[in-house]
Order: C-alpha cells, then structure tokens, then sequence
C-alpha cells in the first residue's frame, strides 16, 4: 500500500464500517485518500480489519452523487433503471431549487395533512450531531415521533430487553474486558466477518486460557478456538439457555449474594426455570443435556465471565426474549459490574450506539428519556425555543412506518443515509410503499436503491469528508475528522438538514457540528464532562465520564443499577416458536446475515475494489450433502423460493451450515436476500425475523 513517503498529510479518523470504531490514520495525497493505516485507538490499539484497511475507495467512486436531482416529470420509480445509465431518470438542479423542492413537498404534506403525513428515517452511518438534527427535524419540524433508524433491524429487542430490566441500552463493560475475564460466550454473532477486530480479542482470550463458549445454528470461525460449541437448532435459543440457567439453580451455582443485593422477581425466575430442565430441553435444542450441564459449570464457577451477542440472538420474534435470558444469566451469576464481567451485545452499525443515544427512535429522545413523558418533552422544546413538538404518543417504527406508508396516513418521507428498499424484511412491499409515496427526498452519497425511488436526492459528504463524532459498541464517543473534501458539491448531512429545516419554518442557525454537540448535552447527562475540544485533542473518551480529566468509565453499575431501588430485573422468558415453521412446501430454514467483505446493502463495500473482488457475486451457503441432495455442485446456481418471492444464486459448500439450512447474504442487489425474508415483528422490540424463514431450494 505504499510507503511513509507516499502522502502528504495524515488525518485521524475513525472508520466507517462497524460497531468496534476502530482509529484510522487517513493517508491523503492529491485530495484522494491512497491509503489507511490502524492507530492506538481504545477499541482497536492499532489494529484493523480488510474493510478498515482496504474499503475506503467507494469515496472515490464515479457514481458518488455531486449534484443534487430532480426526478424528472413522468420519470418512473423503482429499480428498473438502466445500471450503466442510473441517473437517466433525473435531471440535475441547483441547491436552491433542489432543497426549496424537497421542503416545499414535506411541508405541503404536513400543512395539508397533519404533521404525521410525514415521517424519517435517519443514519446509524451519520454523526451524532446529524442523527441529533435528523431526529429534532421530524420532532419539531412536524410534530410527532414518526422518526427511526437500522437499529430497529439490529439490536431494537436487546435495547428493549436491557432497558427494561438493566434500566441502560449500552453495554456494562467493553469487549476488551475479556482480557480480564474466565470465561466468554458469543451467542447468536459471527465476529471474525461482523466484528473482526474485536475478535482478535476473543483468540487471544481463548489462547492464554480463557474458556470461551460459542453458541449458534450456524458453525463459525470462532468454534475453532471454543471449548464449547454449541450448534443448537436455529430459533431455540430460550429453550437452550433457560436449560443452562435451571442446572445453575439446580446446582445452587448461583451467586446468593449478588442476586440479595442488586436483583427484583429472583423468586419467579426460579420457579420458572424449573421446567426447563437440561434433560427436557435437549431435544427442543439439539444440545445434549451433558453438554449443557457442563457449560453452565463453567460460566457459573468462574471468577467472571461476560456475554457476547449479535444479530443471532435479536432478529427473532422471541429476540426479546432471548437477550431477557442473557441478561438473567449475567444477573444470577453476579457477571455485572465488574473486571472481566458484563453483557455485550456487539452493536452493527459505526454509529448505531451513538445515533440511539441522540434520540432516532420513536419511542425515546435523546439519552433515552420517554416521548411520553411531557416534562420531558417540555424540556426539549425549551431547549429548541420551541413549542411544536407536542406528539406525547410512541412513533411507529421502521416497519410500521412503511405499512402506515401502504395504508395511506403517511405520505411524504424524509430519508437520511438508509437504504430500505434493500435492508427492509419483505423488500417488495417497502418498495412498493416508497413508490407510493407521493414526496421522497433522499439523502445518500450514491443514488442507493432507495434514492431509485426518491422525487428529489441531495447530494452528502461521506464519513471522511467531514466533521462529527461517533460512539462505538464500547460507549466510547469519537471523533471523526475530515480527510479529503466532497466531491463536486455534495455537502455535510448535517448541513443539509440545516438548510432543510430552515425551509419548513425553523429558526435553526447550526453554522458547525461542534455547536449540536454542545446543544446535545443540554439534554444528555450522559455526555456530562465530555466536551467537542475534549474529543478533539484526546480522540475519544468512554461515557460515562465522572470528571473532564477521566477518559470515562469501561465497566458501569458496580453499585446497582438504574433502575428502582437500584436493582436489575429477572424476567422469565416462555419458549416461541419462530413465526414461519417449514411445511411441505418450503421444508427448509433461511437465514440471513453479513460476509466478512461487505457491509450491509453493500452500497459502499461493492464500490469498493478491493472488498467487491474477493466477493463478486450473489451467493448463499448450503450445507454439501444438500448440494448433493439438490444435484448442484459448488459454485452452481440455486433458486430459492419463500412465501414472499424467489431468488436465484451462486451455491457455496460449507459444512458449517446445519443440513437443513441455508445461509444468504443481504448485500446483494441483483438477488436480494430481502425479497424473502419474513416481516414478522418482535412484539417489544419491533424487529424482524430476518433469521428465520421457512424456504425452498430447488437447482436453477
Ligand atoms: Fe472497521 Fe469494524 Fe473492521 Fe474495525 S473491525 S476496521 S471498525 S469494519
């Protein structure tokens, strides 16, 4: 990549891709960015993945948007546009027009209609300053909580889960606590593809001793460093881990102390688990008895021991349930609030903490302060000087907001670096639904799938060109700082929604990111002695931070817990079948998630060279006796079929996959795993299944 020589100036960033907000020394030459290197980071101490080190060109990219768009009149909506041609249906404009248009359409809508014809979706790929803005956009701007973000296809249930019974959405501790821990399980996550660089953590735990437990339907590259793996069946993870927590009360493995001092309702959780034996639950799981006894030994003799979990345990209809169950074991164990202890679920997005944090969630403001709460809301609106935002109820997430979209009430959308004509379960109703719409404006550094649909598209800087800060899965706030300038006249998001606001009636008068941020902590003590100078000199500082000299602290509620009396929750979960069982006709499981070379939708990483020529194409994994069942061979194309559609792809052989499943990517446009995929919600935390669905698989 270079030598030392071959730049001019070096700029710290952090990268752009995932949760584990990795630092970033940016190597700029000729106003391009020719190369990246890993710096002493909290998170990453130097360290990088392929996407950190190699994904960084779609910056560079030709089809970066750098004027904004106008739909042209009669211009049809959707993705059948011409791939070499994308801007065909569009003609380009000035700021000016382009921003008085798209204003002008939104507050049409609300002056007509009422402020809840219209609704946003924000970035977890934005600053916290923009994901501030955005959410403060629709909140004052049209009254209402009509406001969402990816964290409800994410981590929605494992916050709904902590909130209720820890009192926090964060993490307890970071992921380098391992360093301090006995034991570790990962559940329901793939970290060497979704987190790599955190599970360069996780080896070196496991190779100075530490007992690392891993637990999925699918096999991963992380079993190989377990002394425990279990493949249990997919969906049944309750089951399993109410099996685990009933031998630690059968056993009296657990910790009475800590349970006395810092837990409500232990007397229904044990009582509940007695019916979950190992023995009754083995054949519901697939985990043998034995098995199970002796994993809950090992976590529960520890000295400490943390858990790890992904998308694994919340993309189900019983996600809920399942982080409910995780956070029991941390509690009955006393693996909470201290070294080597703590519930982790690894958060996806870059921002996906931080955006929370700032309040892109329906039923929360910033900090996570109720929307019904008036006082609250009172407190907001004297910190805007305003009094618009007057919607006391819940907002209707991601999902509902695309059905509400079908139903007519909402009619106009605002949406912010999001692509959910690709990320949203069952794509072909969202899509529809944006195609309905009657006034989309998108914002998005290339026309995405979802800008295919939009009336109007204005042009954003990408997370190296500009200014804002950004917290990991650790809580650790950073600050990411821009590299080269944005192409043509793409602009900051932040700045965009400025000028947007502006022209929908608010007296907004944002000139730099740094003056949201100080706005921000008006309102959120949880940025209490963290300052944009503080993140400016020192890069990054862990919330909470008791005092502006401490960099914050890795392990919270050593002292009990944010919550009545201070003290976390048991809440006993039943078992819940997933929501779409095989039958005859679709006798298989589908699954979906990320390759370790792509992000998400793929709207960066397959403009990136490096990432889209080790993974070119579409593909799924079956397992090598169902290629050989099904007649294909590797490398071979498969169609598969659900109840919501059909694609067709590449078939890739991998024994990790359980016989009866197949594994899909959702990266990819030309088959998107999201056509099949069930919409099926989480009652609580208003996810969906996308990690259950019952498919055909046939050769094509
Ligand atoms: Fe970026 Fe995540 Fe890879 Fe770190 S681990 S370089 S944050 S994608």
């Amino acid at each position: 990549h270079g030598d030392s020589r071959d730049f001019d100036e070096e700029v710290k960033s952090v990268c752009p891709f995932c949760g584990v907000g990795c630092q970033v020394s940016l190597k700029v030459k000729d106003g391009k960015v020719k190369y990246v290197e890993g710096i002493d980071g909290p998170a990453n101490e130097g360290r990088l993945c392929v996407k950190g080190r190699f994904g960084f060109d779609y910056i560079h990219h030709p089809h970066r948007l750098t004027k904004p768009l106008i739909r042209l009149p009669d211009a049809p909506k959707g993705l059948n546009v011409d791939p070499a041609n994308p801007f065909t249906h569009f003609r380009e404009a000035s700021w000016d027009e382009a921003l008085d248009f798209a204003a002008t359409g939104l507050a049409k809508l609300r002056d007509e209609r009422g402020g809840k014809a219209v609704a946003g979706f924000g970035s977890a790929k934005c600053s916290n300053e923009e994901a501030y803005l955005f959410q403060r956009f629709i909140r004052e701007g049209f009254g209402h909580n009509n406001v969402d973000h990816c964290t409800r296809l994410c981590h929605a249930s494992s916050v709904a889960a902590l909130m209720e019974n820890v009192g926090s959405g964060a993490v307890t501790a970071t992921f380098n606590e391992i360093e301090n821990a006995d034991v570790a399980i990962v559940i329901g996550s793939n970290p060497t593809e979704n987190h790599p660089v955190a599970a360069t953590y996780f080896k070196q735990f496991a190779k100075r001793g530490g007992k690392l437990i891993v637990m999925d339907p699918r096999g991963t590259a992380l079993q190989r460093h377990a002394a425990h793996m279990l493949q249990f069946r997919p969906g049944a993870d309750v089951s399993m881990l109410n099996a685990i927590m009933s031998v630690i009360v059968e056993e009296g493995l657990y910790d009475e102390a800590y349970v006395e001092k810092f837990t409500e309702n232990w007397e229904d959780e044990k009582a509940h688990l007695a019916g979950y034996t190992p023995e009754k639950m083995e054949g519901i799981c697939g985990i043998p008895a034995d098995t199970l006894r002796a994993v809950a030994r090992a976590f529960a003799n520890a000295k400490a021991g943390m858990i790890f979990w992904g998308m694994g345990v919340s993309q189900h209809i019983h996600g809920t349930d399942n982080a409910r169950c995780l956070i029991s074991l941390a509690l009955m164990t006393g693996n909470v609030g201290k070294p080597g202890a703590g519930l982790h679920p690894l958060r996806g997005q870059n921002n996906v903490q931080g955006a929370s944090d700032a309040g892109l969630i329906p039923m929360f403001l910033p900090d996570y302060q109720s929307v019904t709460e008036d006082s609250i809301r009172g407190h907001f609106n004297a910190v805007w000087g305003s009094d618009k935002y007057t919607d006391g109820e819940k907002g209707l997430t991601v999902t509902e907001i695309l059905d509400a979209v079908h139903a007519g009430q909402i009619r106009g959308m605002y949406i912010l670096g999001e692509n959910p004509a690709m990320s949203d379960p069952d794509v072909t109703h969202a899509r529809q639904a944006l195609a309905s719409l009657d006034h989309l404006v998108v914002q998005d550094i290339f026309l995405t799938e979802t800008a295919n649909y939009a009336d109007v598209v204005l042009p954003a800087a990408a997370f190296y060109e500009k200014s804002g800060t950004v917290t990991n899965t650790n809580r650790q706030v950073q600050m990411g700082r821009p590299a080269v300038p944005p192409p043509g006249e793409a602009r900051e998001d932040w700045a965009i929604t400025v000028d947007l606001a502006r022209r929908v009636g608010l007296d907004w008068t944002f000139t730099d990111p740094s003056q949201v941020f100080a706005e921000m902590k008006q309102g959120m003590k949880s940025l209490d002695n963290i300052t944009w100078d503080r993140l400016q000199s020192e890069g990054a500082v862990t919330y909470p931070s008791l005092s502006p000299e401490d960099p914050g602290q890795p392990i919270v509620f050593a002292d009990g817990f944010p919550r009545k009396d201070g003290r976390a929750r048991f809440a006993p979960a039943e078992v819940i079948q997933p929501a779409e069982q095989p039958d005859a006709d679709y006798p298989m499981i589908m699954t979906t998630g990320r390759q370790l070379e792509h992000w998400h939708t793929g709207s960066m990483t397959r403009r990136s060279k490096v990432l889209d020529a080790v993974e070119p194409q579409a593909n799924c994994s079956l397992h090598p006796s169902t290629l050989r069942r099904l007649g294909v061979d590797p490398g071979g194309k498969v169609k598969l079929q659900t109840r919501r559609g059909e694609i067709t792809l590449l078939a890739r052989a991998d024994r990790a996959v359980a016989p009866d499943m197949v594994f899909v990517p959702f990266a990819y446009v030309e088959a998107a795993a999201n056509i099949l995929t069930n919409p099926a919600l989480d009652p609580y935390g208003k996810i969906p299944e996308f990690k259950f669905a019952a498919v055909r698989v046939v050769a094509a």
